[in-house]
């Protein structure tokens, strides 16, 4: 390495497109001008009170200003192996968790514990922008997945075990996904579960959006289809961000086997110790509260993603896929660029979306979806109502 340079590992690292674009977003907003951002990636509503109150508490009990053990406060520890074993499906000691800043710091410890220089981490695309990074940043080779609209967004068995190669250390399966919506059937999870089981590589499960689901049924997880041996190599990623609107409260944990658990509580005590107190405090009053209580919210989403994909799905040129999960709907505007704006990229139309018509979107070249748009529908109903109006007259004078 050159003297005086930024280290190779750092200055290969993709900054994150959708937080570039939220910033845009945000600085035509600071010079006045009325944008509608359907850019974000996390809930509009505020962390319920009830939560709030708990920190609250906490912040003023001097027991909360020190540092707690560097896997968590073992209250919560016990909390969390307790709603796996209700939502996952995984009977799992305390002593499997760590809690970690957010479920993206656990997923960057999960990738350091299982990653060496070379190996390959399958990754379905489209996907999330940060897998791939934060696999490199661990030295190994993301390998994408591709899926389409037509198969719902979704890594079929014949594709998964084709992807499985002597090199392969990891697969990383999100159900909801980000940035497509797409659920996995309880059938379809166990198909994939099979595959691995028999291939023995390590699974990250990755979770966060396991309770936002509009079609009646839940979200089925790996945990509750493993074989023993699958067990053994399951590491399950969740946390409080999306569930209850504490995305800024950066809590978020991993569940795993014994030696992937110690390794990662280790790395972690050397990496940013224990996740802040209060913030430890205010997960454990939400997680202890019954999941009702965040049914208005998941009620917002489904009304909102009523509204976002028929509005979409009525402009003339974009096929949109009905996402099952999450709070993202991902577009397909391939036809429309074939016809209508030949040579042109969704990456470009979302930059002309956003300076001519104050919408920000996210475009599909970010998450290895080229030709699509992500948007989130965490946003207020009226703002909603005006971005898709206002989507549908610009694309309507391609
Ligand atoms: N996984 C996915 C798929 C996500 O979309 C996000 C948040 N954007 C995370 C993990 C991480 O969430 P957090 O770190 O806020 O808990």
């Amino acid at each position: 390495m050159a003297r005086g340079s930024i280290a190779a590992r750092l200055r290969a690292l993709a900054p994150s497109a959708t937080l570039a674009i939220d910033q845009r977003a945000k600085a035509m907003r600071a010079e006045g001008i009325d944008v509608v951002s359907f850019a974000a990636g996390e809930p509009d509503f505020p962390t319920p009170d009830w939560v709030v109150d708990a920190a609250i508490e906490a912040a003023r009990d001097p027991r909360n200003h020190r540092y707690t053990p560097a896997a968590g406060l073992s209250e919560l520890r016990e909390q969390i192996a307790a709603v796996t074993a209700r939502d996952s499906g995984l009977a799992v000691p305390a002593s499997s968790v760590v809690v970690t800043n957010g479920g993206k710091h656990a997923i960057y410890e999960a990738v350091a514990a299982l990653v060496d220089p070379g190996d390959e981490v399958l990754i379905p695309a489209p996907y999330w922008v940060s897998y791939p990074e934060i696999v490199r940043l661990a030295g190994g080779v993301p390998v994408p997945i591709p899926t389409s609209i037509e198969t719902g967004f979704k890594v079929t068995p014949e594709q998964l075990e084709a992807a499985i190669t002597k090199r392969t250390s990891l697969f990383i399966h999100v159900s909801p996904s980000n940035p497509t919506g797409a659920v996995y059937t309880q059938e379809e999870t166990a198909a994939l579960a099979e595959i691995l089981d028999a291939a023995g590589v390590w699974v990250l499960s990755d979770e966060i959006y396991q309770h936002l689901t509009y079609t009646g049924s839940r979200a089925p997880s790996l945990g509750e289809v493993v074989t023993e041996r699958l067990r053994e190599r399951l590491v399950l990623v969740n946390g409080v961000a999306k569930t209850f609107a504490m995305t800024g409260w950066r809590v978020g944990w991993l569940v795993g086997p014994r030696e992937v658990v110690d390794a990662v509580a280790n790395l972690q005590s050397q990496l940013t110790s224990n996740v802040a107190n209060v913030s430890q405090r205010a997960a454990l009053a939400a997680l202890r509260a019954p999941l009702e209580a965040t049914a208005p919210m998941r009620e917002a989403f489904a009304r909102r993603r009523e509204a976002i994909v028929s509005g979409l799905a009525a402009i003339e040129g974009l096929d949109v896929l009905w996402p099952d999960g999450a709070f993202y709907v991902f577009p397909s505007l391939e036809r429309l660029l074939a016809e209508r704006a030949p040579g042109a990229s969704s990456l470009e139309l979302a930059a002309r979306l956003l300076e001519e018509a104050h919408v920000a979107v996210v475009p599909g070249e970010a998450f290895d979806g080229p030709g699509h748009w992500r948007l989130s529908y965490a946003l207020g109903d009226d703002a909603l109502e005006e971005g898709v109006r206002r989507i549908a007259e610009f694309l309507g004078k391609l």
